[in-house]
């Protein structure tokens, strides 16, 4: 939210040095939004259970949430999927003292590589949204542009949430660390309104002049003594009478002397995650008394059942980094089309979210991967090329430790040709080798072959360990002896006329 002041001043400074109407930045949830009644009809039912005094928090309540990630349809202009952990770590902390965190529906996203999809979000609400949501969860769709109306009356829609689909779109841009849009519409997925309820299309920050009875949306003026909370504004009576100040206003202190209609002076909670206030320390945004137990009221409510069909995942919290094991150090890879990566595995991490790519910022095609497991084998990288990699751990619930440093690698020149079409399997063991002067192979052929078996160092010259052997159809078993090896990392390889088989061998004396 901070982030979208900072857009629409930017936008401001932009449009005033354009002499063109401003554009500001806004949340696209409203009075007019499709739907609405229905927000509506939720915060009436909550604010009753809440009043009845029916809503206590006594553990912590997780909330499923599923990430729908859209790009075009070669998968250009996704974005960077650390921001989707950092996101969901954003939205732990800020939810924390309200014992509400979120987790990573089946403990991962969803990717959706549809040009309609992820340009015109709107023509696809009947078919890839509504087949691609998950009913067990909160969606949030993830765009290119989350306006749908080009930025007409009220400003760009950087975000909305959707009573009518009970989902949130929002602009690519503004799902990250230290951006409250996503927990603000998840404030309206959870019944409430703005704090300035009735005043989207136009601020009321005329100085010393009484404010309308009624707001531009039709909604009745909350007075700042509020005698009428209940029925005004946002109908949440701890939040103070706001009429949309924050929207273009420098600061986190409001100074006009903005009158309600009762000539009473108002004083908005600038720190409220449903004002437009944004340029608070991130540190100080809030939910009132009231909204929080508006927020649970509608969580526990029987509308939001389906959040709590599924078991909320057993993981704790990622407090360690891993270690990039293989390949480091630009060291050489013994192939470039199957390249090997190693990390080490840390405490309650199940996923990894893996990065290569030819830049050490990971910005020019990178490949992104979720690992679950400490190898990966990537395809399709260039012969004698220099690579960068880094691998980040998370859980469903646990998304806040940082990627590693990046190491890198260079590919070798040489093909890893394992898909011999005759030969179905090939091992050797044990790998790695620990005090003992040979390795075994294992190999299973359709047909008979001649092999020159090979041990090469990392850079792909021969160490002397070799021998020749005939390959007969079906399993065997192969010595060969290793002794004199000092520990490294070598390539095994069988030079066949067919073509070549190579396998890592770590050998550690
Ligand atoms: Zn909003």
């Amino acid at each position: 939210m901070r982030q979208m002041l900072l857009l629409s001043l930017a936008l401001l400074l932009f449009a005033t040095a354009q002499a063109q109407r401003p554009q500001t930045g806004v949340c696209g949830t409203d009075s007019r939004i499709e739907g609405y009644d229905f927000m509506a009809a939720r915060l009436t039912a909550n604010l009753r259970t809440v009043a009845t005094g029916a809503v206590s928090a006594r553990n912590i309540s997780y909330v499923p949430i599923k990430f729908h990630i859209g790009s075009r349809n070669d998968g250009s202009g996704r974005l960077n999927e650390n921001n989707i952990l950092d996101q969901l770590c954003e939205l732990n902390e800020d939810f924390a003292s309200y014992e509400i965190q979120f987790f990573l529906a089946d403990g991962t996203y969803n990717l959706i590589s549809n040009t309609t999809f992820y340009e015109n979000h709107s023509a696809t609400q009947n078919s890839i949204m509504s087949f691609q949501k998950d009913p067990r969860a909160l969606n949030v769709y993830i765009v290119e542009n989350a306006d749908t109306d080009g930025g007409g009356e009220g400003g760009v829609t950087l975000a909305y949430y959707s009573p009518q689909r009970d989902w949130i779109v929002i602009t690519k841009d503004y799902i990250g660390k230290d951006d409250a849009t996503l927990s603000h519409e998840i404030g309206h997925y959870f019944s409430l309104d703005h704090t300035f309820s009735g005043w989207e299309t136009a601020p009321y920050n005329t100085q010393n002049v009484n404010a309308p009875v009624n707001s531009p949306l039709g909604n009745a003026t909350e007075r700042a003594n509020g005698t009428n909370c209940e029925t005004a504004g946002d109908r949440v009576c701890d939040t103070p009478a706001d009429y949309n100040n924050g929207l273009g206003w420098n600061g986190c202190n409001f100074t006009l002397n903005v009158l309600d209609p009762q000539g009473n002076p108002i004083d908005p909670q600038e720190q409220n995650y449903m004002s437009y206030f944004l340029s608070c320390p991130d540190s100080d945004y809030l939910f009132t008394n009231q909204q929080t137990s508006l927020v649970l009221a509608d969580l526990n409510s029987f509308s939001r059942n389906t959040l709590r069909l599924d078991p909320v995942p057993a993981y704790a919290a990622i407090n360690d980094s891993p270690t990039l094991v293989s390949p480091i150090g630009n060291e050489i890879t013994p192939n470039f089309n199957a390249v090997n990566l190693e990390w080490t595995g840390v405490a309650n991490a199940n996923a990894y979210l893996l990065e290569v790519s030819r830049v050490s910022s990971f910005t020019i095609d990178p490949i992104r991967i979720v690992v679950y497991g400490t190898t990966k084998v990537i395809n399709g990288l260039e012969a004698g090329k220099r690579y960068y990699w880094r691998v980040r751990p998370f859980n469903a619930h646990s998304t806040c430790i940082a990627s590693t440093t990046v190491n890198s690698f260079t590919t070798g020149g040489v093909v890893a040709s394992q898909e011999l079409a005759f030969v179905e399997s090939f091992q050797v063991s044990p790998n790695p080798v620990v005090g003992q002067s040979n390795v075994q192979i294992n190999l299973t052929s359709a047909e008979a072959f001649v092999g020159q078996i090979q041990m090469l160092d990392i850079t792909g010259r021969p160490t002397g360990v070799a021998r020749e052997y005939s390959f007969g159809a079906g399993n065997q078993l192969v010595d060969l002896p290793i002794g004199q090896l000092s520990s490294g990392v070598y390539v095994l390889q069988i030079l066949t006329q067919q073509g070549r088989l190579a396998q890592k061998v770590v050998i550690a004396q």
